[in-house]
């Protein structure tokens, strides 16, 4: 029996973690769940799976969620105090870390400083904090397990091989709805349309993220530290069928790949039984039925966000900070409908240019850069508008 918190236990990955964990009741059990603002879910997700303990995002959810759960409602916390409470309540072996963005940084952090294995969907985490985290990591002996598709492609590709035989990765990307948009077109689109993602069910600011292939970037600078690979080794492939989740390329010119139907629940039960593989119930991948595969280069001039992603990287210190708060600053703004989706790049650009990097010793430096790079980022829409 093996006991999982899950930070954002509301959210798309939060939710099909716990499809995973209802389908083994027999193997795991809910130790403590985390909700922002969805108190309905959150009391649904309390009644059947009996967490001992659950935060949500301000005492205002904290009060409704006990309104409604009334007497059989467990301890509730609320804001980010109640994150960390979650994340380091000691009954869990491991923490699914499922926020989205920054806010997922702090209480990460603290899973892991009190010695729990974490199931990392929280890419932010690591773009942000990268250094920090591995080091703690390795400091406090524990395991972190990719839930990103693509990281955990990556985890499966190399099982078994020895990593000095690595020559790169190759991360794939669906290219997201508007792979096939000119410049022109892009200037004009919706968030209703950059929501559509033509394979991927998630949440919003990733899927806008998807439409402008910053997920990719983010992702990049997750790869970077997750198997401590210089940025030169990890290459990008737009591969539209979403099939292949990513691959290892060897020094003999061997690619391994791990594929699969486009469905988080495999990387998310993956990272909850490794090295076990669960049966999950899904439909079976027809390759033939598919008929092809297909390859290209990202276009780094329509999808300016993955070279900027880059570039921060090699920047290297708070810079990636940075780019992901002006990069969180912007979608919202985006979703709002007070930018064009181009200004998302726009607005990052011009964080990452007005930014004086230094390189952290502390989380509390890259919270610093952070709240730095989203008054940056407010400021430039202001000016925009
Ligand atoms: P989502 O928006 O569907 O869910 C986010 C969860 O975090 C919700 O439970 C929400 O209530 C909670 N939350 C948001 N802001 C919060 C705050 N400030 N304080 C407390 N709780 C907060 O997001 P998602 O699509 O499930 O993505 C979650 C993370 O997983 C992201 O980092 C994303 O990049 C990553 N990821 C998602 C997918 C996917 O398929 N959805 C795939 C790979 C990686
Ligand atoms: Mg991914």
């Amino acid at each position: 029996m093996k006991t999982v918190s899950i930070l954002g236990s509301t959210g798309s990955i939060g939710v099909s973690t716990l499809e995973v964990i209802s389908a083994y009741s027999e193997r795991y059990r809910v130790a403590a769940l985390t909700g922002g603002r969805n108190i309905e879910l959150l009391a649904s997700q309390v009644r059947q799976f009996r967490p001992k303990l659950v935060a949500v995002f301000s005492e205002k959810e904290a009060r409704s969620l006990a309104d409604i759960l009334g007497p059989d409602a467990p301890e509730i916390l609320f804001g980010p105090e109640g994150l960390v409470h979650c994340a380091v309540y000691p009954d869990a072996d491991i923490v699914v870390s499922s926020i989205v963005g920054a806010a997922g940084l702090v209480p990460t952090m603290a899973a892991i400083k009190s010695g729990k294995n974490v199931a990392l969907a929280n890419k932010e985490t690591l773009v942000t904090a990268g250094p920090l985290i591995m080091q703690a990591v390795a400091d406090n002996g524990v395991k972190l397990y990719p839930v990103d598709s693509e990281h955990s492609a990556i985890f499966q590709s190399l099982e078994g091989h020895r990593f000095c035989d690595v020559k790169r990765l190759i991360l794939t990307a669906s290219g997201g709805p508007f792979l096939d948009k000119g410049l022109k077109q892009l200037e004009s689109v919706t968030p209703e349309e950059a929501l559509l993602h033509p394979k991927w069910d998630m949440g919003q600011k990733i899927s806008i993220d998807s439409a402008t292939m910053m997920n990719k970037g983010l992702e990049v600078i997750e790869a970077r530290w997750l198997f401590d690979l210089d940025a030169s080794r990890i290459a990008v492939h737009i591969h539209p069928q979403s099939i292949i989740h990513s691959m290892v390329e060897y020094v003999d010119g061997s690619v391994i790949a791990q594929m699969g139907i486009p469905d988080m629940k495999t990387p998310i039960a993956y990272a909850l039984s490794y090295p076990e593989r669960l049966p999950l119930e899904l439909p079976p991948l027809d390759l033939c039925q598919l008929g092809q595969l297909t390859f290209s280069q990202p276009d780094l001039e329509r999808f300016r966000c993955l070279g900027l992603a880059y570039q921060a990287l090699a920047t290297g210190g708070t810079a990636p900070a940075v780019l992901n708060a002006a990069n969180e600053v912007a979608v919202a703004s985006f979703l709002r409908g007070e930018i064009s989706f181009l200004d998302i790049a726009r607005i990052i650009d011009g964080a990452l240019q007005g930014h004086s990097v230094i390189e952290p010793d502390h989380v509390d430096v890259v919270l610093r850069a952070d709240r730095w790079g989203r008054e940056r980022a407010s400021r430039i829409i202001h000016s925009l508008n």
